[in-house]
């Protein structure tokens, strides 16, 4: 079969599959407690895809092409079960990893890795107390952060450590936050503050650059380039000079990777979106509650991603102003 390329000649490669809409932090440039407070209608449980719903369409992509599958949220181990989902995507012929704010990593990180994970993401934002504990805004210590990342350790999930920069909230969190990752082995990934959604009242002044982030980190520990392992890999890698491992930099604001991007994402009501940054996806959950075969499924994906021609991030100088209201993180997952 011809590979299944979209309007610009990308292949569809990943999955991100978010298993639940709501989260245990609010953290303040994602889920901010002013918008996602008491009054916020989180969707009930009929409304989210169940388990053989999500395997069904996770089976038609890895037939168009999928080789990575993510779960992600809201905070998808708040997801019931989800181990269950786990042993079921495993199955599939796909890498399978999950992205989590790890503060139920201790007690289940041992249930994903005997599920079939393959490996795992921690969010974390900052290595000083005061400070995660005001971005995530419930109060939660970093201790438990650390404590979730050596769960995921001792039951053998390979891992690697997300961190966003927002200028004024966390950049001077960038060197404490290698410095620590470095002594662990662990792979460590900054990333730069995006546009996402409309809840976080974003500013492009609140983007700390990648190559601001690369100089911060080279005055204490000297790096140098390194290459990209694949097409779409959309972290650009730096190794320490001194041996001390690798981080990575995904620098989709200052440095736009639209024209590798191979990713689409699937809402936890089962909405797909081909962008990050798109206004409005595709009702998959109405053609798979409304009796579509598995070949009627794959047809329309197929079809969806054909057509797509989505490159915001590269279209962003003007889309901000102008555009239509875009989707939430928390929404769609990252
Ligand atoms: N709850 C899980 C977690 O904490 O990893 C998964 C969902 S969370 C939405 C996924 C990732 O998106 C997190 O690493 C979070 O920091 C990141 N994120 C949320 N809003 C963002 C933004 N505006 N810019 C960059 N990253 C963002």
């Amino acid at each position: 079969m011809a590979q299944l390329l979209d309007a610009f000649g990308r292949p569809l490669r990943d999955l991100r599959i978010s298993v639940t809409d709501r989260c245990n932090f609010r953290c303040t440039y994602c889920m901010p407690k002013e918008a996602f407070g008491h009054a916020y209608r989180f969707l009930e449980r009929k409304e989210l895809l169940d388990f053989e719903e999500i395997t069904r369409i996770a089976r038609a992509a890895v037939g168009l092409g999928v080789r990575k599958l993510r779960l992600t949220g809201g905070e998808p181990l708040l997801r019931k079960d989800i181990e269950r989902l786990i042993e079921m995507l495993s199955g599939l012929d796909a890498e399978l990893t999950l992205t989590t704010n790890a503060s139920l990593l201790p007690r289940k990180a041992q249930a994903l890795r005997d599920a079939g994970l393959s490996r795992i993401t921690v969010s974390l934002d900052a290595m000083d107390d005061a400070t995660f504990r005001a971005m995530n805004d419930v109060d939660f210590p970093v201790e438990r952060v650390l404590e979730g990342i050596a769960a995921a350790r001792a039951a053998g999930l390979p891992l690697k450590v997300n961190c966003v920069v927002r200028r004024g909230v966390n950049e001077d969190q960038i060197v404490p936050l290698a410095r620590y990752f470095r002594e662990h082995g662990d792979t460590l990934r900054f990333i730069e503050f995006m546009d996402v959604g409309t809840t976080n009242g974003w500013r492009m002044d609140e983007v700390v650059p990648a190559a601001e982030i690369v100089a911060t980190l080279s005055a204490a520990f000297p790096l140098e380039p390194a290459q990209a392992q694949y097409r779409g890999e959309v972290a650009k890698r730096w190794r320490y000079l001194d041996g001390g491992g690798e981080i990575g930099i995904i620098a989709s604001v200052s440095a736009p990777f639209c024209g590798d991007c191979t990713r689409s994402r699937i809402s936890a009501e089962g909405v797909l979106y081909t962008c990050l940054f798109a206004a409005r996806g595709h009702d998959l959950r109405a053609l798979v509650r409304g009796g579509a075969d598995d070949a009627g499924l794959a047809a329309r994906l197929n079809e969806i991603w054909r057509l797509r021609a989505d490159r915001y991030s590269e279209l962003r100088a003007q889309a901000t102003a102008s555009g239509p209201a875009k989707v939430e993180m928390s929404y769609i997952g990252g």
